[in-house]
Order: C-alpha cells, then sequence, then structure tokens
C-alpha cells in the first residue's frame, strides 16, 4: 500500500527523522495562504502516488504567494504525468507547500524487502537526487548495499560503515547514524516493505534532512495497522482496481485491447506470454482466483468489460476448484446485464467443462470455446480482428 510523500514525512518525523516544515493543502487558496506563512519563498510539490515529479514539473520553487497560487490552480488542473505514472498521468488532489531548503549535498538512503534473501537491505549512495536505478546501471560500485540480519538487527557499527561510505564526517556523521538507526526502527514498527528518502540532504546550515519521503507498507501486515486505511487516497487508484479490491480480485490494469479473465497467477503470467506470441495484446488481466463463485465471476467480467480499452475478451480458467458451468453461468450473466456483443474466447478445462461449453455456446453471446492456450489466443486475435479490420 502506497502514500503520500507528505503522509511519509509525518511518519518520519515521528521516528525523530528530520523533515522539512510544510503544509498540505487542497486548494488553490490554501496553497497561497500555506505560502505567506512560509515567508513567500516556498517548494510547492503535487502529491501523487508516484515519484520524477520535480522533472515533470510537479515540483516548483516559488517566491510570492501569488505564484504559488498560479501554480496551484495549474497542477490542480491537470493529470501530472512523469516516467512513473504511465502515459495517462495521476490527478493532483493534494498539494504540500514546504520551506525551501538551501541544499548542499544530495544522498539516497533506502531500506527495502530483498526477496532474493527474504531479508530488509539498506541502500544508500552518494549520488542522490536521481534516479537509483540510473546510478545502478552507469556507476553500480557508488551504490552501498547491506543486509540485514533479522535476528541482530542493524547495528551501529553497521550504519556507522554507511555514514562514512556517504562521506560524512564529524557531528553529521552521528546525526546519519541515528537517522539510519530510526529508519530502521519505523520500517520494522510500521510494517513497511518500502522506505526511501530520496534525497536525503545536507543543507547548506549544516543538518541532515528528509527531502523526499516514500513509504509503502506491506500488504500483508495491514491487518494489523487498521489505522493505514483512512491514510488511504482512493483518488490516485484506478477505480476498477478499487471495484476489484471490493471483491477481493485483483485487476492489472495493461495497454492492449484485449481483456483477459484467468484463475491463479501463474496461468495469468502464461496467458499473458502466449497472448502476445500470437500477436495479441492484453489490455489487463484479472485473476478470479481458486474457488471463485458464480457472482464473483460475474463481477469480475463485469469489471473487465467496464475497461475502455477492452475490444474483446478471453477467458483462460482451470475448473479445479471451480466447475466450469459455474463459470459459464456467471459469464453469461454479466455479459448479458451488460448487452456485450464484444468477441469472447472460453477457454476451460476442469470438472463439468462439457456442461459449460454447451451453456455458452446456446447463449447467443459471440463466444468460441476451445481446448487448447494456443488454439484459444490465435482464436481472440482473429476474431478482434474481425470485428476491427483496423486493428490487423
Ligand atoms: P521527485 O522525486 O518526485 O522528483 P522530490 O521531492 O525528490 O520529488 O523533489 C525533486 C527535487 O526538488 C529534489 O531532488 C530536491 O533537489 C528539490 N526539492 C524538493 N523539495 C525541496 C525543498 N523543500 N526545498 C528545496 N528543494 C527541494
Ligand atoms: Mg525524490
Amino acid at each position: 500500500m502506497n502514500i503520500h510523500e507528505y503522509q511519509a514525512k509525518e511518519i518520519l518525523g515521528s521516528f525523530d527523522i528530520p523533515v522539512p516544515r510544510g503544509r498540505v493543502a487542497l486548494t488553490a487558496d490554501q496553497v497561497e495562504r500555506a505560502a505567506k506563512m512560509m515567508g513567500g519563498t516556498c517548494v510547492v510539490k503535487a502529491q501523487i502516488y508516484a515519484g520524477g515529479r520535480g522533472k515533470a514539473g510537479g515540483v516548483q520553487l516559488v517566491h510570492h504567494p501569488e505564484q504559488a497560487h498560479e501554480i496551484a490552480k495549474e497542477l490542480f488542473g491537470k493529470r501530472l504525468v512523469t516516467p512513473q505514472t504511465g502515459p495517462e498521468g495521476l490527478k493532483v488532489r493534494r498539494i504540500l507547500v514546504e520551506e525551501a531548503v538551501g541544499i548542499a549535498r544530495e544522498f539516497y538512503l533506502s531500506i527495502t524487502l530483498d526477496r532474493s534473501t527474504s531479508r530488509y537491505c539498506l541502500i544508500a549512495s552518494a549520488e542522490g537526487g536521481v534516479d537509483i536505478e540510473e546510478t545502478a546501471a552507469k556507476a553500480p560500485d557508488k551504490i552501498f548495499k547491506l543486509t540485514i540480519d533479522p535476528y541482530t538487527g542493524l547495528r551501529p557499527y553497521q550504519a556507522r560503515k554507511i555514514a562514512l561510505a556517504l562521506g560524512l564526517t564529524g557531528s553529521l556523521s552521528e546525526d546519519c547514524v541515528n537517522l539510519i538507526l530510526n529508519l530502521y526502527r519505523c520500517v520494522l514498527e510500521k510494517d513497511c516493505s518500502l522506505v526511501e528518502i530520496n534525497p536525503l540532504v545536507v543543507t547548506r546550515a549544516g543538518w541532515l534532512l528528509a527531502m523526499d519521503a516514500k513509504i509503502n507498507f506491506d500488504d500483508n501486515a495491514i491487518f494489523r495497522h487498521w489505522e493505514y486505511h483512512d491514510l488511504m487516497d482512493y483518488s490516485q487508484l484506478d477505480p476498477l482496481e478499487i471495484s476489484a479490491g471490493k471483491f477481493d480480485l485483483a485487476y492489472i490494469k495493461l495497454t492492449g485491447n484485449i481483456g483477459c479473465m484467468v484463475n491463479g497467477a501463474g496461468l495469468a503470467m502464461a496467458t499473458l506470454d502466449v497472448l502476445k506470441e500470437n500477436g495479441g495484446e492484453p489490455a489487463n488481466f484479472l485473476d478470479v482466483g481458486g474457488g471463485a463463485t458464480r457472482e464473483k465471476v460475474a463481477e469480475a467480467f463485469k469489471i473487465i468489460l467496464q475497461d475502455r480499452d477492452v475490444q474483446a475478451v478471453f477467458v483462460n480458467i482451470f475448473g479445479g476448484i471451480m466447475r466450469c458451468d459455474v463459470i459459464a453461468q456467471g459469464i453469461i450473466e454479466a455479459a448479458s446485464e451488460v448487452h456485450c456483443t464484444l468477441p469472447i474466447v472460453v477457454r476451460m478445462d476442469g470438472s463439468q467443462v462439457e456442461e459449460g461449453k454447451k451453456l455458452l455456446v446456446e447463449s447467443g453471446l459471440n463466444v468460441q470455446c476451445v481446448d487448447f492456450l494456443g488454439d484459444g489466443a490465435a482464436a481472440i486475435v482473429q476474431m478482434l480482428a474481425e470485428a476491427r479490420p483496423e486493428n490487423a
């Protein structure tokens, strides 16, 4: 689960990690008043669930409250597109107005879950402020990594090594050690899968400050933190993702035009691969999980049809726990309810498969049933080409 920068900074502040003074605003008037409070000169920062805002105009230095008002109006009125948002961008609903800090040096610092070692990993670099991926590709020797032993935790001597590697000395080095230890405490207590400070800066006045902050909570631990639900900003999520979440379905938006309904993550990956091999482009995939009911299948199908990019639907389901006739009933129910005329290919196998196929064939829908995944992928690509010759 994602949260905004200003929320992440509040959390970091509560762990004694120094952050700039700031105020979050919901309207351009509030931005202007906050800018006045900061003394006129300040930084206006669009709050979206994505980074890369600086280069996209989402972080701007202003010198007068009126200028802050102007920029806020512009930001509130558009979807901000950054390299991390995708081409459609994200709506700006909240703006952080922050004191403008004189920066002497920028660093990168994060703690994240490393799946390959099943441990937290601390990553630091003196090349902060830019994409860490870029540094990793161009100058991997400038990135310091430390795998944290969960039994001993992060030890002060390890934090000192990192501070030294960043080139910090004297009292700044001690500040950095405390900051790193506090960051680790935050990761553990808040069940984070990622806490990233980019940049961590040394100000011209000689202080360490977390200038940007990103926190991801581990979804598997959210049941321990009911307070996180209030932090969620639903305006940042795809409405279809929200609907899918309500029915406990996993919906992932992609960029093509074929909607995919599958059961199980492995089958989803295989379906996308084979579809692509056959020249198809998935618009999304929706995983209905193991023991879905007829209602759940119907909801899933409706969610797929609500995706405006979907021009055809490919269903690939193994009816192990689920019965194929139940899946067929769900599809028919949903497709009839929304008067779906789009081409549909259903590849299913498992219990009651013949009954399921019979129901579909007799349903009057524009549907083809197939036995094999490869045949199904080829069939949906062909049906789409026939229905929309411009896509051929
Ligand atoms: P993003 O990572 O989304 O681009 P950041 O919060 O990192 O957004 O801001 C981009 C850059 O803007 C930072 O690397 C930093 O140089 C500068 N910046 C951000 N906040 C401030 C601030 N309060 N004062 C001065 N400069 C800032
Ligand atoms: Mg940043």
